[in-house]
C-alpha cells in the first residue's frame, strides 16, 4: 500500500513503524487531599518536567533547542501556576492542571497569532505534568533500538525537537503543513519528513512488524516496501546529497542562466552563519525580529548599530534587502501596537502602520541609510504588506530620498495584480509567498488544518507569481521570491521557469536549492513551470514539475 502527503524534508528513510506513546488523562476519581497538597504536587511535577526539557535543550541546537527551552519555561510559568491554584479547591493535581490548561488554551486561542500557535506546547506541558503526577511514563516519542519510521497524527514541538536522527530516520504526519513546527524542526535535524498524509494508517501493530518507507522528496509513504525499491531510492538520495554538499554557487541553471541564491536573515549572528554558505547576499532581512521584546522604539543610532552588524556579514558589493518593520499580526511589536483588532492579519500591519505613525518608518529609513553609508554592502529596502500603487509610490519616494534602491513585497493579491503599475515606482519587487498564500486563499498561514490551501504549490499561487514575473520582465526589473516557496528545491526550479530572478530562503536550504537549479536547464525549468500551471492541485503540480525536470 502506498499513500502520499506533502514532502517537506527530502531524503529516504525506511524501517519498522513506531508511534508516540498515548497520553494519560486525569482520572475522574482522582484523590483530593487539600488545596495546598494539590498546588505543591503540581509545582513539583512541573519543575521535574521543566528540568527534563532543559536537559534535552542542552543537547540540541538551533530551533530545536529554542523549542525545548520555550516548552520548559512554559511548564514553570507563573500564569500556569496561578490558573492551577484557581482550580485547586476540590481537585487533585492532574485534574487541576487539566482544567487550568483548558482555560489558558482558550485565552491563547482567542488572542490568535503567535499566542494561538503556543496552544500545542501548552497541551504538551499538560500531558507531561499529568503523567508525572500520576507516576506513568511521559508521553512522547519512543527511542527505538533500531532505526525506525515515526507515524503520528501530529507531534508536539518538544517531541520533534527531541528526536534522535539516528533512531528516527523518517517522519510521516497526518496533519500539518509545510510551515508547521514539525516541518521546521525536521528540516533542521535533517530527518526526511512528509506532512499532511490524510490517510496515514495509524492503527498498525506497534510490535515492529509493520514496516514503511518515507520518501521526503516525493511525499510517498509506502507500507511494506520492496527492499530493492528502498535500495534504489537510497542510492538516488545519496547522489542528491553529494551534489548538495558539493554545490558552491553562484546560482545558475546548468546552461548558465543566472539566478541569485540568497539567504533570509534576522540578526547579526544569523547573518554571519548564513554568510558561511555559498550565497550572493541576503534577500530578506526581517528587521522586526530584533525588536520583539522592546517596549519602546529603538533610537536611530541603536537601530543603525544593529543593521551595520548585518551589512558587515556580506562581502563588498553583495546585496542586502532590508525589510522595514513588519509589525502586527503574527509579529507583534509593543512600540508599534495598533491596539485590539478583530482580525489582526487583516489589520493595521506592516507598511500600514506608517499611515498613523510615519515617524517609525522615517526613523528606520534614516537608520538603514546611516548604516548603509558605513558599509560596502549593496543595500536595498522594501516594505511589507503593500496593497495599492500610491502606497508603493510614496514609499519609493522616501527610500529614494535617502539614496537607496526601493522595492515592495508582493504579499497581497492586489499588489500582484498591480505589479506593472507598482513597478513604475519601485526598482524591484520580492514575492512573500507565505503571506501571498494566506491572503489569496483566505487561509491562516498558521492553521495546520488549512495547510493544503497554503501549500506553495497551489496552482493559483503559481499563476499570481507568473503574472508578477511577467511584469518584472516588461519593466526590466528584478522579481525575487523570499517566502518558504524558495526553500523547496523543485519549486525553486518552477519559480525560475516562471521568470523569477532571485530566490531567498533559510541559509540551511540554500545548497539544496542551488544544487537543484544547477542540475537542470532553463528550458526544463520553463517546462516544469508550464506543466505545474496546468494542474488543479499541489500534488499534481509537484508530480508534473518533477516529470519535466527528470
Ligand atoms: C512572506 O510572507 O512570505 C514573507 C517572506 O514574510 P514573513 O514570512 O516574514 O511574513
Ligand atoms: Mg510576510
Amino acid at each position: 500500500m502506498s499513500t502520499t502527503g506533502t514532502p517537506v524534508v527530502p531524503g529516504v528513510g525506511a524501517g519498522p513503524v513506531v508511534r508516540p506513546g498515548a497520553r494519560t488523562e486525569a482520572p475522574a476519581d482522582e484523590a483530593f487531599v487539600d488545596r495546598d497538597t494539590t498546588v505543591a504536587a503540581f509545582a513539583a511535577a512541573a519543575a521535574t518536567v521543566a528540568e527534563r526539557l532543559t536537559a534535552r535543550a542542552s543537547h540540541a541546537s538551533g530551533a530545536a533547542a529554542e523549542v525545548l527551552q520555550a516548552t520548559s519555561a512554559m511548564a514553570t510559568d507563573r500564569g500556569l501556576a496561578t490558573f492551577v491554584a484557581k482550580h485547586a479547591d476540590g481537585a487533585g493535581p492532574a485534574t487541576a492542571t487539566t482544567l487550568a490548561v483548558t482555560d489558558l488554551a482558550a485565552m491563547f486561542t482567542a488572542a490568535g497569532g503567535l499566542m494561538a500557535e503556543r496552544v500545542t506546547d501548552l497541551h504538551d506541558v499538560r500531558d507531561r505534568v499529568v503523567a508525572e503526577v500520576l507516576g506513568v511514563p511521559e508521553p512522547g516519542v519512543p527511542e527505538p533500538e533500531v532505526p525506525s519510521v515515526l507515524f503520528a497524527d501530529d507531534l508536539a514541538p518538544a517531541d520533534t525537537a527531541g528526536l534522535d536522527p539516528a533512531r528516527i530516520v523518517a517522519i510521516a504526519i497526518r496533519l500539518g503543513g509545510t510551515t508547521s513546527h514539525t516541518a521546521i524542526i525536521a528540516r533542521q535535524l535533517g530527518i526526511p519528513c512528509v506532512v499532511g498524509v490524510s490517510d496515514l494508517p495509524l492503527d498498525l501493530p506497534a510490535d515492529g512488524t509493520a514496516r514503511a518507507l518515507v520518501d521526503g522528496a516525493t511525499g510517498e509513504v509506502v507500507l511494506d516496501p520492496d527492499p530493492a525499491d528502498v535500495e534504489a531510492r537510497r542510492a538516488a538520495d545519496d547522489e542528491r546529497r553529494g551534489a548538495v554538499a558539493a554545490w558552491g554557487g553562484p546560482g545558475a541553471t546548468s546552461d548558465g542562466h543566472a539566478v541569485q541564491v540568497l539567504a533570509n536573515v534576522q540578526d547579526g549572528a544569523g547573518a554571519r552563519r548564513a554568510a558561511a554558505q555559498p550565497i550572493e547576499g541576503f534577500g530578506l532581512y526581517r528587521t522586526e525580529l530584533s525588536f520583539l521584546d522592546r517596549g519602546t522604539e529603538p533610537t536611530v543610532d541603536e537601530q543603525a548599530a544593529i543593521y551595520r552588524e548585518v551589512f558587515a556579514a556580506v562581502g563588498a558589493g553583495q546585496k542586502v534587502v532590508v525589510r522595514t518593520l513588519d509589525a502586527g499580526s503574527d509579529k507583534p511589536l509593543q512600540f508599534a501596537d495598533m491596539g485590539d483588532e478583530p482580525n489582526p492579519a487583516l489589520g493595521v500591519r506592516g507598511l500600514r502602520i506608517a499611515e498613523s505613525r510615519p515617524e517609525l518608518l522615517d526613523h528606520q529609513l534614516d537608520a538603514v541609510a546611516a548604516a548603509a553609508a558605513d558599509s560596502e554592502a549593496d543595500v536595498w529596502v522594501m516594505a511589507p504588506m503593500v496593497s495599492v500603487t500610491p502606497e508603493a509610490a510614496a514609499l519609493a519616494e522616501r527610500i529614494h530620498a535617502r539614496g537607496l534602491q526601493a522595492g515592495v513585497m508582493i504579499e497581497t493579491p492586489s499588489a500582484a495584480l498591480l505589479a506593472d503599475r507598482i513597478l513604475e515606482h519601485v526598482d524591484f519587487v520580492s514575492i512573500g509567498t507565505n503571506d501571498l498564500s494566506q491572503y489569496t486563499f483566505a487561509a491562516d498561514r498558521m492553521s495546520a488544518a488549512l495547510g493544503h490551501l497554503t501549500d506553495p504549490w497551489q496552482p493559483a499561487l503559481l499563476i499570481l507569481i507568473e503574472q508578477v514575473a511577467a511584469a518584472g520582465r516588461r519593466a526590466g526589473k528584478p522579481v525575487g521570491v523570499c517566502g518558504e516557496a524558495a526553500a523547496d528545491p523543485v519549486l525553486a526550479c518552477v519559480l525560475v521557469g516562471l521568470g523569477v530572478t532571485s530566490l531567498s530562503c533559510a541559509a540551511t536550504a540554500v545548497r539544496a536549492v542551488g544544487a537543484q537549479i544547477g542540475a537542470v536547464t532553463l528550458e526544463q525549468c520553463r517546462a516544469a513551470a508550464h506543466a505545474a500551471l496546468l494542474t488543479d492541485t499541489p500534488e499534481d503540480a509537484r508530480t508534473a514539475a518533477r516529470a519535466a525536470l527528470a
